[in-house]
C-alpha cells in the first residue's frame, strides 16, 4: 500500500470556528522544533505570557496558554475552582453553557442554572434573583460570545452581580478574545479561558487561561485535590508560574506555540482596539449584504456578535445541499447550526484573519449565486 501526503484543498473558513490562519503563523508553524526546556524557548514563553496579559487586558501572573484546545481551558478552570458540594450557579444560553452545568456536576459541585432562550443574552436580573435564592453560591460561570447562538452577553453587568454576592466568576472568552471589547482587569473577571482557532486566526489546539488573585487563593487552599492531573493548576504553576524552575510537567506543543506567539505579534502590531473595530467593520458590510439577500439575523442587533453571525435559513433552502455547495463550488465554508437551531440558521464567522472584505465579498456573492 502507498499513501500519498495530504495535501489540505484551499478553503476560506467563515464558520465557528477554527478560522483562517494567518500565512505568517504557518510560517512560524514550521520552524525547527527545539527542546521545551531549552532558555530560548523559555524566554519566548515568557514573552507569549505577556502578549496574552495584553490580549486579555489582564496583569494576572497566572495567565498561560493550556496545552489542549478550548474545551480543555473550559476544565482547567473548573475542575480547580469547584469543590465538591459548592454550588455554581451557570448561566446556559446556548451550547456552551449547558458544557458549563455538566463540567460542575463532574467536578461534584451542585449546578444551579439560570436559563435563558437561545438567541438571547443571559439575563442579568434572572442571575440576580438566582442569587438572592441561593446566598451559599460560591461561583457564577457564563459565557461571553456564545458561539452557538451568535450571542453577547454582558460581561461586566454579570460579574458585578457576581461580586455583589460574593461569587467568584469564570468566564467562556472562546470566540470573544482578540474580537470583541473584554477587559479582563477592569471588569473583575476571576477567570478566564478561550481558544487559539477563532478570533486570534491561529491554529486549534491550545486555550489560553487566566486566573485573577482571588481565584488563586481558591484553588491553593483547595480542601480536595484536584481530581484531572494534567490540569491541576497547582502543578501547572510549577511549569508556568512567575518564579518558576519549569522543572518538566509535560512536553509543552512547542510548535504550536511559536504560532500562538505569531498570532499575539500579529495582535499586538495592528492594536486589540483596531482588532475589535476591525470585526465591527466587517459584520456591518455583511449584514448589509444578507439584508439585500433577504436574509435575517436571528439575534436582537444590540446583543449581535460581529464575529459569529447566526442567520435563519430561508424558507425552502435545502440547507446541507447549500452548505456543500459552496464547499465545492467556492471553496467556502460556514457553519451549520448547532442543537435547537439545527437545521434553521447558519453561523457565518467572521474571526481574526478572515475578517475581511474580500471573504465578505465572497461570501455574499456565493450564497447569492447559489440561492
Ligand atoms: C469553540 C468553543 C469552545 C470549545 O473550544 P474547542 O477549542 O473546540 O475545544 C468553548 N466555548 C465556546 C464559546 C466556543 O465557541
Amino acid at each position: 500500500m502507498h499513501t500519498p501526503s495530504f495535501h489540505p484543498p484551499a478553503r476560506v473558513l467563515m464558520g465557528p470556528g477554527p478560522s483562517d490562519v494567518h500565512p505568517r503563523i504557518l510560517e512560524a508553524l514550521a520552524r525547527p522544533t527545539i527542546g521545551h526546556l531549552d532558555p530560548r524557548f523559555v524566554a519566548m514563553m515568557e514573552e507569549v505570557k505577556q502578549l496574552l496579559q495584553y490580549a486579555f487586558q489582564t496583569a494576572n501572573p497566572l495567565t498561560f496558554p493550556v496545552s489542549a484546545p478550548g474545551s480543555a481551558g473550559m476544565e482547567t478552570c473548573f475542575v480547580n475552582l469547584v469543590e465538591p458540594g459548592e454550588k455554581v450557579v451557570v448561566c446556559r444560553n446556548g451550547v456552551f453553557g449547558g458544557r458549563m452545568v455538566e463540567n460542575v456536576a463532574r467536578c461534584g459541585g451542585v449546578p444551579v442554572v439560570v436559563d435563558d432562550p437561545w438567541g438571547r443574552p443571559v439575563d442579568p436580573q434572572r442571575l440576580e434573583d438566582t442569587l438572592e435564592a441561593h446566598p451559599d453560591a460560591r461561583i457564577v460561570a457564563f459565557v461571553h460570545a456564545e458561539t452557538s447562538t451568535g450571542v453577547r452577553s454582558d460581561a461586566r453587568t454579570l460579574v458585578d452581580i457576581a461580586h455583589r454576592h460574593d461569587c467568584l466568576t469564570i468566564v467562556d472568552a472562546v470566540t470573544s478574545l482578540g474580537g470583541i471589547e473584554l477587559r479582563v482587569d477592569e471588569w473583575g473577571i476571576d477567570a478566564i479561558y478561550s481558544g487559539t482557532q477563532k478570533c486570534l486566526s491561529c491554529v486549534p489546539g491550545l486555550s489560553p487561561v487566566s486566573f485573577g488573585e482571588r481565584a488563586v487563593e481558591k484553588i491553593r487552599q483547595r480542601r480536595h485535590k484536584v481530581q484531572s492531573w494534567f490540569l491541576d493548576l497547582n502543578l501547572v504553576m510549577g511549569y508556568w508560574g512567575s518564579g518558576a524552575k519549569r522543572s518538566y510537567h509535560h512536553t509543552a506543543p512547542v510548535n504550536s506555540l511559536y504560532a500562538l506567539h505569531e498570532a499575539l505579534v500579529l495582535l499586538q502590531e495592528e492594536g486589540l482596539e483596531n482588532a475589535w473595530e476591525r470585526h465591527w467593520r466587517h459584520h456591518h458590510a455583511l449584514r448589509e449584504g444578507l439584508a439585500g439577500l433577504g436574509i435575517e439575523y436571528v439575534v436582537d442587533e444590540a446583543h449581535r456578535l460581529p464575529q459569529l453571525n447566526a442567520v435563519r435559513i430561508p424558507d425552502g433552502v435545502d440547507d446541507a445541499a447549500v452548505r456543500r455547495r459552496l464547499l465545492e463550488e467556492y471553496g467556502l465554508e460556514i457553519g451549520a447550526g448547532l442543537g435547537d437551531f439545527a437545521g434553521q440558521v447558519w453561523r457565518i464567522g467572521l474571526m481574526g484573519h478572515a475578517a475581511n472584505a474580500r471573504n465578505v465579498l465572497l461570501c455574499l456573492s456565493a450564497l447569492r449565486a447559489v440561492l
